[in-house]
């Protein structure tokens, strides 16, 4: 109920929310105290979230931030909210996020832009935004996020959380509506590396109902938590720290490193003499996968429809027309073009050639160095409009996070400090599955 009252309160300013469950919450607090009474609660059981709007929920609208799925109502719950569900936890409901999870700022939703707490003329970063909002705003203590490019990590980064985004492979993707298949994963959003622990202890783990999910068992990853850090190293990428860096967020995130050689970590300079090519490179792979991934809104099976259609092209054309934003359009007409005979050598198997020296980067730096450290994002939060015209710098948004979705790898956004009152983020990437060890480090930071 406490929740509840401050999303009544505030989501009239944020624009946090695009859906509040607020009796199927008020019953699942009850069902909570019910097994609290009986003594069969487990360690989240009561604990209110937010969802990510891009998870179906049975007989809840899921609208992915889209008009397209304004009135849809997803009649299966994805894996991840169903084992959220099991774990006794409280829904509060589905927050906002850009179209389709295309965009930095959140500024792409049809429902509109949401804005950051900590100052309400700026973005609260995205596709995760609305998420992100309701956290830094005590509307919610956890939320779901999903990240695809830094989807996770950027919102956490300019709202003050600690995102995590796993290995590709680490959280079932079923019911997560697609972006970009090869890319998207889900994680906890969280106010520490702690309770984002607790919540990747239920959200991980294979799931029979999707073929990329990983069939490896899920550590306690609450448990290494204060682990001890000396003998660490870190490796600085200096890719990660030149040109396009605002240098207050460089100095913030040097500061905030700087802790970790106190607690016994060795820092060595390493290069990834390949992440140029990761914006380029995730701006044909995303895009060729969406345009495959929403052709299934026709406006037959799913979605808006067109009134009065002249015959099915119309219908498909006009649906198609009036449901997706202008992004989304954009993110088609590239990913399709692409994707087209002649051009797939090009385009696409280039991208994916490229993807490859991206990934191998990286395992050539973790031959030296245990994690990789660096900033998040190349700004704190910016001010709603100030991108929104020009894509491409909009794009260049998640420089430092697109890698690590290419490769496959987690990486994990922690609360770094402020610039001028605004948080900025701290990126720490680790290997395949170690998960457990950047909830650690993260951990030992707060
Ligand atoms: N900002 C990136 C994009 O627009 C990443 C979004 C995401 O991670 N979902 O594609």
């Amino acid at each position: 109920q406490h929740y509840l009252n401050r999303i009544n309160q505030h989501n009239g300013t944020l624009n946090a929310f695009i859906t509040v469950t607020e009796e199927r919450a008020l019953e699942q607090a009850k069902a909570a105290d019910k097994l609290l009474a009986e003594k069969k609660a487990g360690a989240l059981t009561g604990i209110p979230l937010a969802h990510k709007d891009i998870f179906c929920t049975k007989g809840i609208r899921t609208s992915c931030g889209s008009k397209m799925l304004d009135k849809f109502i997803a009649p299966y719950d994805a894996t991840v909210v169903e084992k959220i569900d099991q774990a006794g936890m409280v829904t509060l409901g589905k927050t906002n996020m850009d179209e389709f999870a295309m965009g930095s700022s959140n500024e792409t939703s049809w429902y509109g832009p949401v804005k950051n707490p900590w100052d309400t003329d700026r973005v609260p970063g995205g596709s995760s935004g609305g998420s992100a909002a309701a956290m830094a705003a005590r509307l919610a203590p956890i939320a779901t996020g999903t990240d695809t490019g830094g989807s996770i990590r950027q919102p956490s980064s300019l709202c003050n959380l600690t995102g995590l985004k796993p290995t590709y492979g680490r959280i079932s993707r079923y019911g997560m509506i697609a972006f970009a298949s090869s890319l998207d994963q889900a994680g906890p959003m969280a106010n520490s590396a702690e309770d984002a622990a607790w919540l990747m202890n239920v959200m991980s783990g294979f799931d029979e109902k999707d073929s990329t999910s990983v069939d490896r068992d899920v550590p306690d990853y609450t448990a290494s938590l204060n682990d001890s850090l000396e003998g660490l190293t870190i490796g600085l990428p200096k890719e990660y720290f030149g040109e396009g860096l605002d240098p207050r967020v460089a100095a913030t995130v040097e500061a905030a490193i700087k802790t970790y050689e106190k607690m016994g970590a060795t820092l060595k300079e390493i290069t990834l003499p390949n992440t140029g090519l990761a914006v380029p490179t995730y701006y044909v792979v995303a895009p060729a996968e969406c345009s495959s991934n929403l052709s299934r809104m026709d406006g037959v099976r799913f979605g808006h429809r067109a009134e009065d259609p002249k015959d099915l092209m119309d219908l498909y054309t006009r649906s198609r027309g009036e449901g997706f934003g202008e992004e989304v359009k954009r993110r088609i007409m590239i990913g399709t073009y692409a994707l087209s005979a002649g051009y797939y050598d090009a385009y696409y198997l280039k991208a994916q050639q490229c993807r490859r020296l991206i990934s191998n980067d990286f395992q050539e730096a973790f031959k030296e160095v245990d994690v990789i450290m660096g900033p998040t994002a190349t700004n704190p939060a910016f001010r709603f409009g100030e991108k929104a015209d020009d894509p491409v710098a909009m794009y260049l948004e998640d420089i430092y996070t697109i890698n690590t979705n290419l490769a496959g790898l987690p990486g994990m956004s922690i609360p770094a400090g402020f610039v001028d009152n605004l948080p900025v983020g701290l990126q720490i990437i680790g290997n395949y599955f170690d998960e457990a060890r950047l909830l650690n480090i993260g951990h030992r930071y707060q």
